[in-house]
């Protein structure tokens, strides 16, 4: 009989195990829709956007080889059963998912599925590593980033990734199915068109992954120990909308830059790290799965926040006054996505001086990054804020300026997002507040009203960050 092969987050065909198991078997090739099981955690505007684009493209791949797929919206409890009913598939495979809430509504497809005599099929095709399976000697889940990372390296390195399938047998639709444009995944209405940039610089769907990554071996994977701290300049893959979609698979991306670096392990090492932090997120979530809400560590549980819908309304928009942090957030805004070390100098400014809920920092990352993972934007917030099991210390506070000096020296990143200080001398640009009137003037920049003054002042909010840590102590 035919099987139903489920689409949600590895919209890829190369090195996708479901796909890969229906051999040259009839397949229905389907992905729903499915914003209520998702609740809270449904993809935010930027996601969707991309989302979009990714299904237009795994939909022409998929009919290229003889198997168009299917667009459906609903309870995927109802929707996958009906489907599996009307082209008499006893199996539905799919790629295992790890957010709380993808584990519940899978429980729930499988039941349902179940009750008629038929079979939900997980397949790891995300992570490195099944999260479920690494334990430490004690058989307790991780905690700490180093040992998860040892064990993993332990392990081997993953297998050769799988081939795309050239041809694929697809059955004929039943009723169910939508168009693309009716699922409504863009911005509505378009005007302003908020993504009209997003194209510009990503190319959703497998096709564009493999693009991103072969430009990545090309060019910055031999300098990236340096090169990915820096913002002004292309030095990190710029993979992760493509890895958290499942455009490439994290082995694929694994292999290939083991590949182009055969100096060996430990030469690929900076960069395979940051593909073992991503299981590392996924292995907290998965046996965390309040992550995403509440601090890990319980004595973060009653931290004196302090709201101010003004200023995290300053921060969301790069209104802060700091140019470093305004830069990244305008970055956020116009490309869905903002360099790694600068969401660290943002996401620190926000929690600490700006005293706001890491919580109301990552809820607007939701919203606006394209490679919105509820994984590792939890687990980075959480790392920010010092809550998390394996964070920056709680006494680090990130000071914006020295951190805008040291990272971004000649100023090409802020000078390239903020304009308006774009002629402003290296030497004030990571506080203009301190320059002379007389610099302000001849660089055309005048501040409060081409540009604001910080919403907090660095010793305010250093002293305010301080007394708000100080209630920790002693605490368990
Ligand atoms: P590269 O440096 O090329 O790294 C390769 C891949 O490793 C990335 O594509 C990503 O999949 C993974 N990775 C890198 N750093 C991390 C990390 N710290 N934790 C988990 N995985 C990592 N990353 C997301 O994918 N989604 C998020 O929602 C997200 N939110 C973040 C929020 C905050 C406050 C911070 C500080 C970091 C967040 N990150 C998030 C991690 C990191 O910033 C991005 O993964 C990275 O900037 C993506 O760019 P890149 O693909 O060029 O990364």
């Amino acid at each position: 009989s035919p099987r139903l092969i489920w689409f949600r987050q590895d919209l890829r065909l190369a090195d996708n195990p479901a796909l890969a198991a229906a051999g040259d078997g009839p397949i229905l090739p389907v992905y729903v829709l499915d914003e209520a099981a998702a609740g809270r955690w449904a993809p935010g505007g930027a996601a969707r956007w991309w989302l979009h684009h990714s299904l237009a493209a795994l939909g022409e791949a998929l009919a290229a080889r003889g198997a168009p797929l299917l667009l459906a919206r609903g309870r995927a409890e109802t929707v996958i059963p009906a489907l599996a009913d009307a082209v008499g598939a006893d199996e539905v495979m799919a790629g295992r998912l790890y957010d709380p809430w993808a584990r519940e509504r899978d429980a729930r497809v499988a039941e349902a599925l179940g009750a008629a005599g038929r079979r939900l099929t997980l397949l790891p095709s995300a992570l490195l590593h099944d999260p479920a399976e690494l334990r430490s000697g004690s058989g307790k889940p991780y905690a700490v980033y180093g040992p998860f990372a040892k064990a993993l390296r332990a392990r081997g390195e993953p297998p050769a990734p799988l081939p795309a399938p050239d041809r694929l047998r697809g059955v004929p639709h039943p009723a169910g199915g939508e168009a693309l444009a009716a699922l409504r995944l863009l911005p509505q209405p378009p005007e302003p068109d908020w993504a009209a940039e997003f194209g510009t610089l990503w190319t959703p769907g497998e096709a564009g992954a493999a693009a991103r990554l072969a430009r990545f071996l090309a060019g910055p994977v031999r300098s990236y120990a340096e090169g990915r701290n820096l913002p002004a300049i292309e030095g990190s893959s710029g993979l992760s909308p493509h890895l958290h979609w499942g455009e490439v698979s994290p082995r694929q991306v694994w292999q290939a830059v083991r590949a182009a670096l055969p100096e060996g392990l430990d030469a690929a090492w900076p960069f395979l790290s940051e593909l073992v932090w991503r299981d590392f997120s996924y292995h907290l979530l998965w046996h965390r799965p309040e992550l995403p809400e509440a601090p890990l560590k319980p004595r973060f549980a009653d931290f004196p926040w302090d709201p101010d819908a003004a200023l995290l309304r300053a921060w969301q928009r790069g209104r802060t006054g700091y140019p470093i942090v305004d830069a990244g957030m305008r970055q956020l805004w116009r490309l869905g996505w903002m360099h790694n070390r600068v969401r660290m100098i943002a996401a620190s400014l926000l929690v600490k001086q700006l005293q706001q809920p890491w919580q109301d920092g990552a809820a607007w990352f939701w919203d606006t990054l394209v490679d919105a993972d509820l994984a590792a934007n939890s687990a980075s917030w959480q790392w920010v804020a010092g809550s998390g099991t394996d964070a920056a210390p709680y006494f680090r506070i990130f000071n914006p300026v020295l951190q805008g000096e040291k990272f971004d020296p000649e100023g090409r990143y802020v000078r390239r997002f903020l304009p308006e200080l774009a002629r402003l001398p290296d030497r004030w640009l990571h506080h203009p507040w301190d320059a002379p009137e007389a610099v302000l003037q001849e660089a055309g920049v005048a501040l409060d009203r081409d540009y604001p003054r910080p919403v907090v002042t660095p010793e305010a909010g250093r002293q305010r960050a301080l007394a708000a840590l100080a209630t920790l102590r002693g605490r368990a």
